[in-house]
């Protein structure tokens, strides 16, 4: 019996401490999984520690089998083990995470200092309170009662107005949970300045610019002969610059917006639309097909879907080799409508596929540049997407070409010529 409880908890107790301070070490070095292992961890003690109390509370002193020698030092290791367990358990309580041990039906068993802060829970009274009710109308309440399937990212902190937390359920043991609320608060502002300052930034030099290319625009090449070929390309600079500037803006307005307009955005026109500019920029140089089989328009803002959709037709056209067929498509899916563009291009080898719609981020910039591209084309399709709950699939193969496929759920479909939702 005593040799039992002996190997069963030193174990556990060393496994314990050790993946504690592996954590600790891991969370100063922001490291998630770190924390995460360490405060499973922390949870694995909280359940240590009542069964520590358990055993020598109510099975050492009424189980006959055991003689008084081996009570004693039985005695006297449990207790340095629950006190080096208190110590580490003290350690998580004053974690700046927040962190809270539930049991199968989201009871509260055990949180740290850092939830009353954030979460705003209270001692005594909200331990083996649901904490799905404790947390009322907020958004962690109904992400709780969903079933906390994915990481819940950037919401106000239910116990401080001021702040933004990440909070995510990790199981552990038999259905038990461990909720970990992070503040992101400093993340936030830093990002807001960021914002703040690229709008800024582009604000203040789009009036200079229209200065400037006002000017070269006004100098004719023919007064100048000798300057003929520099201004040429002061000129083609100069809009360059205007394209990024106005691309930037473009961007800032979609990242602060929280919603799009929901109007008819009608299809068939802006297919026609779509195909027109295609051959404008094409100049011949393609073949270029649309088909059209959805027989749905959709619904949301005309001015971005318009900019979105165009973006991938022009990019097929600047990354073809002359020659090469453009293939814009509209058709119905099983989640709703696709809207995608395949072009027999230059194609992009996989290991760039994931960062494409990165902020600058090309494959090759010189023939970006040479292409006239600004580098944010696709950045702002994935932002005008992601307001139309839309998302971005891109297929490529190098030297055979591309296809970028725009998903329209359902909700953003409606019948031509009615007001219906499809
Ligand atoms: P850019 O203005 O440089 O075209 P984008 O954001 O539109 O910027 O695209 C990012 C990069 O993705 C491009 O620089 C290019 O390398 C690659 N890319 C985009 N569309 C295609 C395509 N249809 N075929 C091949 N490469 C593409």
């Amino acid at each position: 019996m005593l040799q039992f409880f002996d190997r069963s908890w030193k174990l556990p107790a060393a496994l314990a401490a050790g993946l504690l301070a592996g954590g600790l070490l891991g969370w100063l070095a922001n490291g998630h999984i770190a924390t995460g292992v360490a405060l499973v961890a922390i949870a694995e003690i909280v359940l240590l520690l009542t069964r520590i109390r358990h055993v020598t509370r109510h099975i050492m002193p009424s189980n006959p089998t055991i003689s008084s020698l081996q009570h004693d030092r039985f005695m006297t290791r449990s207790r340095r083990i629950a006190s080096s367990l208190r110590d580490l358990r003290s350690a998580a309580g004053s974690l700046p995470d927040a962190v809270v041990l539930l049991d199968n039906e989201q009871h509260v068993r055990w949180f740290n200092h850092a939830a009353e802060d954030l979460l705003g829970l209270r001692r005594p009274q909200d331990r083996g309170t649901h904490l799905h009710e404790r947390m009322g109308t907020t958004e962690l309440a109904g992400w709780l009662q969903d079933g906390a399937h994915e990481p819940l990212n950037d919401v106000v902190a239910p116990g401080h107005p001021n702040r933004h937390i990440n909070v995510t359920l990790l199981p552990f043991g038999r259905r038990q949970r461990l909720l970990l609320a992070r503040d992101i608060s400093h993340l936030t502002r830093l990002e807001q300045i960021r914002r703040d300052f690229v709008a800024n930034v582009s604000h203040e030099l789009r009036t200079p610019l229209t200065v400037i290319h006002g000017y070269l625009e006004l100098i004719d090449p023919e007064d100048v002969p000798e300057l003929a070929p520099v201004l040429g390309e002061m000129r083609a600079q100069s809009k360059r610059m205007g394209q990024i500037v106005e691309d930037l803006l473009t961007l800032s307005r979609l990242e602060t917006q929280e919603h799009v307009t929901d109007e008819r955005v009608s299809m068939t026109p802006l297919l026609a639309t779509i195909r027109k500019e295609a051959e404008a920029l094409s100049q011949g140089r393609h073949h270029i097909t649309v088909e059209s089989t959805a027989e749905a328009d959709l619904l949301g803002s005309p001015k971005d879907l318009h900019s979105a959709l165009s973006n991938l037709v022009s990019n097929a056209v600047r990354y073809t080799p002359t020659g090469g067929n453009i293939t814009v498509r509209w058709k119905r899916t099983p989640e709703g409508a696709t809207y995608s563009v395949t072009d027999t291009g230059f194609g992009i080898p996989a290991t760039h596929l994931a960062r494409l719609t990165e902020r600058f981020y090309r494959v090759s910039s010189s023939r970006s540049r040479d292409s006239g591209g600004t580098g944010l084309g696709l950045s702002i399709v994935k932002h005008v997407l992601n307001l139309h709950q839309a998302r971005l699939e891109i297929e490529s193969e190098p030297g055979q070409g591309s296809t970028f496929s725009c998903c329209f759920g359902h909700e953003r479909l409606l019948k031509p010529g009615t007001s219906d939702e499809m």
